[in-house]
Parts: C-alpha cells; sequence; structure tokens
C-alpha cells in the first residue's frame, strides 16, 4: 500500500534524482540526441517539486494529475508530453483514492505505459523509455501476481528497468531523434529509458528506507 503521504515522498526523491543526475542525462542525450534530455527533465521535476508542498492533503489522483499537467506545461522536448501522458494515465486510475494497493499500482503502471505508447508510437525494441518501461512492468507484475510484498516487487521492477537500459546499447533507435543516427545509435544507452530507470528507482529507494 502506498498512502498520499508516501506518494509525496516518492516524488519528492524523483525530483532529487532528476536533478542529482541531470548531466548524465544530458551526457546520454548528447551522444544520440540533442543533449538536452537532463536539462528537460530536470526543469520539469523542479516545478513538480515546488508544486508538491500544496498538494500534501491531496488525493493520490490529484497529486498525480497536477505533476503529469506540470510536466507537460515545463518540458520541452519529445519527453514531457510523454512522460506528461504516462501520469496522467496513471493519475485516473486512482481518482479520489488516498492510497494506492498492489492492484491499483499494477494497472497504473499498464495506463502509464499505454499512454507512452498512444503518443509516441514506438515499440518494444525501438530504444526508448518502452524498452525500461515494459520489463519492469513484467517484474512487478509477476512479483505481484506472487504475493511479494511491494519492496519486493519494486525491487524486481527497478531491476528489470536496468536490465532494459542496458538492452538498449545492443539496439538501433527507431523512434526520436536518435533515429537520424541509424546503426550509429547502436552501442549507446538511451537517455529516456535511463531516466524512466532512476525514476523507478528513487521509488523503490523510497518504499525501502
Ligand atoms: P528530445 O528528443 O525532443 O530532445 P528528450 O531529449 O527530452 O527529448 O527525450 C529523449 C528521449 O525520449 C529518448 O531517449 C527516448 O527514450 C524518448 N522518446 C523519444 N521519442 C519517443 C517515442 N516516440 N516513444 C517513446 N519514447 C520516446
Ligand atoms: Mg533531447
Ligand atoms: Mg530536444
Amino acid at each position: 500500500m502506498i498512502t498520499q503521504a508516501m506518494l509525496i515522498e516518492i516524488l519528492e526523491n524523483i525530483c532529487k534524482t532528476i536533478e542529482e543526475n541531470m548531466s548524465y542525462l544530458t551526457e546520454l542525450d548528447i551522444a544520440i540526441g540533442d543533449g538536452d534530455h537532463g536539462i528537460n527533465m530536470n526543469k520539469g521535476f523542479t516545478a513538480v517539486l515546488n508544486k508538491l508542498p500544496s498538494l500534501q492533503d491531496k488525493d493520490c489522483g490529484v497529486i498525480l494529475k497536477t505533476t503529469a499537467m506540470t510536466l507537460i506545461s515545463t518540458v520541452g522536448g519529445a519527453s514531457g508530453p510523454l512522460y506528461g501522458t504516462a501520469f496522467l494515465k496513471a493519475s485516473s486510475v486512482v481518482n479520489g483514492k488516498m492510497e494506492i494497493n498492489n492492484t491499483d499500482l499494477l494497472e497504473m503502471f499498464n495506463s502509464a505505459i499505454q499512454g507512452i505508447v498512444s503518443r509516441g508510437h514506438a515499440n518494444k525494441g525501438d530504444k526508448t523509455m518502452l524498452d525500461a518501461l515494459y520489463p519492469a512492468y513484467d517484474a512487478l507484475k509477476e512479483a505481484i501476481d506472487n504475493n511479494n510484498t511491494l519492496k519486493e516487487a519494486l525491487q524486481a521492477a527497478t531491476e528489470a528497468a536496468l536490465g532494459g537500459v542496458e538492452y538498449t546499447k545492443t539496439i538501433k533507435a527507431i523512434r526520436g531523434r536518435a533515429s537520424y543516427l541509424g546503426e550509429r545509435s547502436i552501442g549507446h544507452q538511451d537517455p529516456g529509458a535511463t531516466s524512466s530507470y532512476l525514476m523507478l528507482n528513487a521509488a523503490y529507494n523510497t518504499i525501502n528506507k
């Protein structure tokens, strides 16, 4: 169970993690994109961090929807609308709820992925954030189906996301700016897959405290 107070703490940690990794994400994007992924993400999540104090008493749906709208309105570049849509879809699963149970969490994750797909039309193996998120979802589902704890499930999801990040080094980009490089994108790690992993890891670290 994730209470709304825990959700706010998770978001706070995501914001901090993105800030700490801003240069790292930007370096990855310099190699195969336009070198702004860290900057884009940090701009969005700094704005989210500033909204969190006003969300202390709100339900999980409002917290996530505000996060979504903030990302959509502040992040330029592909990642803003994609992550914004992901948070927006996740928010609608927990409208009016003060806590998120494991079934909600799975449904939120699935809806978030579907939102990214419907917005960006990427497939598995196109070297995008989805290559971290799909394996993370599968691992989360397997862990929850097997009655593991939330902590164990998030750990499994985080590890699977990291595996997905490694996998992006081996494949050619089909979507996003990196696709302009074609074969030359092989050998490089996808920035968006990396930010997805970092966000999941921040969520896991918050629960694991
Ligand atoms: P931009 O490419 O517009 O500068 P960012 O650098 O912030 O935006 O984000 C780049 C990341 O966005 C990529 O590393 C990739 O993971 C993700 N991305 C790009 N296009 C898509 C898409 N169509 N579907 C899913 N993810 C995408
Ligand atoms: Mg970029
Ligand atoms: Mg850009």
